[in-house]
């Protein structure tokens, strides 16, 4: 690849040259300010999550500055995005849409292509227009996190619920763009938007859904909140997880709230490895029946010392990852006690419906021999049933966070296959995630987020940011991982920036059909190849087969 090497500081973009880059700062600088397009030529902070980055990458897994961009610019308005587009079609600049850039795990805020642009457009649109409490909707601007959305509907009194990914500080509209989850009802974000305005790559703009038919006397369709399917093709899906336009404002369903006894958070602790498979049985029809009200996590129990957020040390000599004896020990002292899954899960309804439902979901997992059940005031207020609690009746939180002090200068990336409900798909999945951190000398981390059909496997590879060894152990692991998995038919949901190319190779049915059609929407679309070159392994046709691809 021609990507340029560092200028002062700056990483310029690829077949760009100083001169041209220069000149091109000027003039967007004079459209949007001076202020509001910063070229990245100091020196990269990696802050922490409330104060994260937006030049590179914070959780970085390879040298810091690889991920690195040129610049960044802050627009305002829809109109000052569809320039910042022409301008980019005008210079051939990549240019790297973020919300907020807290897609931590994943790729963080940075551009996949070193020096590319990144478009922030959380810090200055932030706008939340239109919350109905009669049709349980709002329409967000990408700056719009869980935390500003949720005040405004507390501030308001509005009998309404959000649904919150496991950190408050995300955006609405960029987690549900990565396909991100949350825990109520409501938690497949996509599946919940209704109604998206887009730039695209050639500046023009687009509404989708019912907001593609004008409302009376110029206003906003009366229904583009509230069916999300209207006429013709349905062309959302191609905005999400991808590289084809920028997203500008995305209405969302929003849950009737209810009150404190209409919700019951809850855990069933399950005493040997050999459970899994029992467990995941079991989940499977309560989930396909509704009877299970929301997506619940299956969590390994070394989750329990980690969410405590005091560090391995604390548990553990040595860097050598913990065995399960030495698991099985630590746990001892937990508040939950020793045990090898934890199940949290939330019902929903009126009192005597979640009395019910309880009777239903104890019956079913009380068939695993020493499994035990846990309501939030069996535990100590400090402990992590409280947060999932908060988290699964609507209310953001940040305690996720807590476990990423496992090692010092921590930092994790996510590893997301999707596999069956069904025991022996979660013995393969969970057995060959676990060699893999064994023969690269890791913790593993599971947590399972368990549908009727499906199960999102996550795990979080938490590594020393300081430590070069372990990185690159690290990005040797996740290779190995997408690869030993995708040969049973497991691929990832979602993944950080570095392994784009390799996933999107793993879907690899007819000959890479659907990589060809992408390709084939991605250079009618955009034909500079100026928007997000590489995305989800999606190359222009300027960029494809010159050593991008990773
Ligand atoms: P969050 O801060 O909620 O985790 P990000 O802003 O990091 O979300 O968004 C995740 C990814 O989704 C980004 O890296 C980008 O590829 C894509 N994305 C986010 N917002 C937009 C947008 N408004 N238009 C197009 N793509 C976007």
């Amino acid at each position: 690849p021609t990507s340029s090497p560092q200028t002062n500081g700056l990483r310029l973009p690829p077949d760009v040259s100083l001169e041209t880059f220069e000149t091109a700062i000027k003039e967007l600088q004079n459209i949007l300010g001076e202020a509001n397009v910063e070229v990245n030529d100091k020196p990269l902070k990696d802050g922490w999550y409330l104060d994260h980055p937006n030049t590179h990458d914070t959780f970085h897994v390879i040298p810091q500055s690889s991920l690195v961009a040129s610049a960044i610019i802050y627009p305002s308005t829809v109109p000052e995005v569809q320039s910042i587009v022409c301008w980019a079609n005008k210079y051939l600049l990549p240019l790297y849409p973020i919300s907020l850039g807290r897609n931590l795990g994943y790729g963080g805020a940075a551009p996949r292509v070193p020096g590319g642009v990144v478009v922030d457009l959380g810090r200055r649109m932030h706008s939340i227009f239109n919350i109905d409490a009669e049709n349980a909707s709002c329409v967000v601007e990408p700056g719009v996190t869980y935390f500003r959305l949720y005040e405004e509907i507390q501030a308001r009194k509005l009998p309404l619920w959000i649904d919150t990914a496991d950190l408050g500080g995300g955006s609405l509209l960029g987690n549900a763009l990565d396909r991100g989850v949350g825990y109520t009802p409501y938690g497949d974000h996509f599946a919940n938007h209704c109604g998206m305005e887009v730039v695209l790559p050639d500046g023009s703009l687009l509404r989708t859904g019912m907001g593609a038919m004008p409302g009376p006397e110029g206003k906003d369709n009366p229904t583009w909140q509230s069916f999300q399917h209207a006429y013709g093709p349905a062309v959302d899906g191609i905005f999400s997880q991808s590289n084809l336009g920028i997203v500008t404002k995305m209405g969302f369903h929003l849950m009737p709230a209810l009150n404190e006894n209409e919700h019951q958070s809850y855990v069933f602790t399950f005493p040997r490895d050999g459970d899994f498979e029992q467990i995941v049985d079991i989940i499977r029809p309560l989930a396909q029946k509704r009877i299970l009200g929301n997506i619940p996590q299956i969590r390994h129990v070394i989750q329990e010392l980690a969410v405590t957020g005091r560090g391995k040390e604390t548990f553990h000599e040595g860097k050598r990852p913990m065995t399960d004896d030495e698991i099985h020990e630590a746990a001892k002292k937990t508040p939950l006690g020793d045990c090898s899954w934890v199940f949290y899960g939330c019902q929903y309804g009126s009192p005597e419906s979640i009395k019910q439902q309880l009777e239903i979901v104890k019956d079913a997992f009380f068939k695993v021999e020493g499994s035990k059940f846990f309501l939030p005031e069996n535990v100590p207020p400090g402990h992590y049933l409280h947060d999932r609690a908060r988290v699964c009746s609507g209310v953001p939180v940040l305690r996720e966070l807590d476990w990423v002090n496992w090692v010092p200068n921590g930092a994790h990336m996510g590893f997301s296959p999707i596999a069956p409900t069904l025991g022996p798909s979660a013995r393969l999945i969970h057995d060959l995630i676990r060699a893999a951190h064994i023969k690269y000398g890791f913790d593993l981390f599971p947590t399972l987020c368990v549908a009727g059909r499906e199960m999102h496997y996550i795990t979080n590879i938490v590594f020393d940011r300081s430590d070069v060894a372990m990185k690159e152990r690290a990005v040797a692991m996740m290779r190995e991982m997408i690869a030993t998995c995708a040969k049973h038919g497991f691929g990832e949901y979602r993944t950080h920036l570095l392994f784009m190319d390799q996933v999107a190779r793993t879907y690899s049915w007819g000959d890479q059909a659907l990589m060809r059609f992408n390709e084939t929407i991605k250079d009618a679309l955009d034909p500079n190849g100026i928007l997000s070159p590489g995305r989800n392994g999606i190359w222009p046709k300027r960029w494809r087969g010159k050593g991008w691809e990773l």
